[in-house]
């Protein structure tokens, strides 16, 4: 039988390889730790070399659970986006270390242009606002800060691609490409456009040729090298893990809607064939690319969800494990007024203030560690909804909203989401929806579904849904008590 799917699962703090049964249940999965490199404040780097070493392991490890290579279809393939790696195609070498999503080093270059009066241009044309987040200015860094990126950009050996492109060149023995979900998040393509824009390109100055070719998401994207598995393995899938998640949950119709809560907290409402423009600073990305057909979506990012959590429990200690913030939260009736804003980054969309910092408000002699507890679980909730707003405004109403990520096992917050969105919370049995995603769209490149939806039907699983139930002077109490301490952030 040769219709399992292997899922490389490349995150900002793993590497995982993942094995699925053609009906999504998850048979195997391996797991290596992913060195985090801080140079200086503000820098965060990753070391290509062991991003593919860590990956192959994996693969390896798990490929003898479906009985050897010669069972696995295809694979797909999901990763932290916006990370940029450099590597000369003659060498197949890295010439420096990956430059990762979090890094803030090309502020400098961001404000340059948003001075030169670039943004509007830029947002227009990418979705994307003028921010180190993508991966653009990382690119030109390199170019102007590492000698051996220049040296081999004259030499017409360069490659730059993000990590499912480093992955499928050393996985095909040469193959240079990017999925259109991850190409939408480099401020080099357009929207609407093809392949890479030469005039973005130039704006940021980066040099056009060293970028991959564009393609599909799902379908025939390459071949593996026979030498690596012992057999050739097609690769059938690709995308951004944000994206994975979204077509992991199934949300393919306009109007569909999920929230990943892990570190950070990221939301994408499907828009269909609609190129979106935002006018509350959120993001337009392209979800899918399917036999040149796109599908897009708004974005919101959320710097502060479960690192909020991971706070209370390292500095603060008031807590032993992340799940303990749920017995917590239940032990009391309301949070005694507490009020946590989780800026300890500064805030994500939809208010973009880098320099805001986070505040515990509402304090008094009564209030104690499950209170603090209860208040950051309450600021998840608080936070989705000013995104909801945003979305709201932006003429994308959420009719239901479809979470997963670490946090989403506390189904105390899950019930929370709904009681202030008012709107009804699915959480999934199998919360892995970003493999799934990948598995889903390599499922359905390989031919074993017709189509995407054929194979997210098939594969998605069951949901339990969380419906609003909370007065509505509590919310809205709680809701005017958020604005208060947000502003004072
Ligand atoms: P990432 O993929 O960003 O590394 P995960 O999706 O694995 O993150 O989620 C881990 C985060 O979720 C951690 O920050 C942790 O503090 C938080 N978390 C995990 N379980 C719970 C829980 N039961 N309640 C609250 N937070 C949780």
């Amino acid at each position: 039988m040769s219709d399992y799917i292997l899922v490389l699962d490349e995150g900002t703090t793993s590497t995982r390889a993942m094995l699925f049964a053609s009906d999504g249940v998850l048979q195997a999965s391996a797991q290596k730790d992913l060195s985090q490199h801080y140079p200086k404040g503000g820098w965060v780097e990753h070391d290509a070399a062991q991003i593919w070493a860590q990956t192959l392991a994996c693969a390896r490890e798990v490929i003898p659970a479906a009985g050897g290579a010669a069972c696995i279809a295809a694979i797909g393939i999901t990763n932290q986006r916006e990370t940029v790696v450099a590597w000369d195609k003659a060498t197949g070498e890295p010439l420096t270390r990956a430059i990762v999503w979090q890094d803030r080093r090309t502020e400098p270059l961001c404000a340059k242009l948003r001075d030169g009066g670039h943004e509007a241009e830029v947002q227009q044309r990418t979705g994307l606002l003028l921010d180190p987040y993508f991966s653009g200015t990382k690119m030109r860094w390199m170019m102007d800060n590492v000698p051996e990126v220049r040296a081999a950009s004259e030499k017409g050996t360069l490659a730059f691609g993000t990590v499912e492109s480093w992955l499928v060149f050393k996985l095909t023995g040469g193959q240079h490409i990017s999925d259109a979900s991850n190409a939408s998040r480099t401020m080099l393509l357009e929207l609407a456009g093809a392949q890479f824009d030469a005039g973005l390109c130039d704006l940021l100055g980066v040099p056009h040729e060293a970028l991959p070719h564009v393609t599909d998401m799902s379908g025939d994207l390459g071949v593996t090298d026979a030498s690596l598995f012992g057999r050739k393995i097609p690769i059938t899938g690709l995308a951004g893990d944000q994206q994975s998640a979204t077509i992991g949950q199934a949300c393919l119709s306009p109007g569909e809607t999920k929230a990943t809560y892990g570190t950070g907290a990221f939301v994408l409402t499907n828009q269909g064939a609609v190129i979106p423009r935002s006018s509350n600073r959120l993001l337009g990305t392209i979800l899918s690319q399917i036999g040149g057909e796109r599908t897009y979506a708004i974005e919101g990012s959320v710097f502060v969800a479960g690192s909020l959590i991971q706070w209370l429990r390292d500095s603060l200690g008031i807590v032993e494990t992340a799940a303990e913030t749920e017995a917590l939260a239940r032990s009391l009736g309301d949070s005694g007024g507490v009020t946590v804003v989780p800026a300890l980054a500064g805030l994500g969309a939809p208010h973009w203030r880098a320099e805001a910092r986070g505040l515990i408000s509402g304090l008094s002699f009564a209030s104690g560690k499950a209170h603090v507890a209860r208040a950051a679980l309450e600021a998840m909730a608080h936070q989705t909804h000013d995104l909801a707003t945003a979305f709201a405004a932006d003429g994308t109403s959420w009719e239901t909203l479809r979470i997963d990520g670490g946090m989403a096992a506390n189904t105390w917050m899950a019930q929370d989401l709904a009681n202030m969105l008012g709107i009804p919370v699915e959480r999934p049995a199998f919360v892995e929806t970003t493999a799934l995603g990948a598995a889903m769209l390599a499922a359905a490149g390989a031919g074993l579904y017709s189509d995407l939806s054929q194979a997210a039907e098939a594969m998605a699983g069951n949901r339990t849904r969380f419906v609003p139930d909370l007065p509505d002077d509590v919310r809205q109490e709680r809701l005017g008590r958020w604005k208060t301490a947000l502003a004072a952030a």
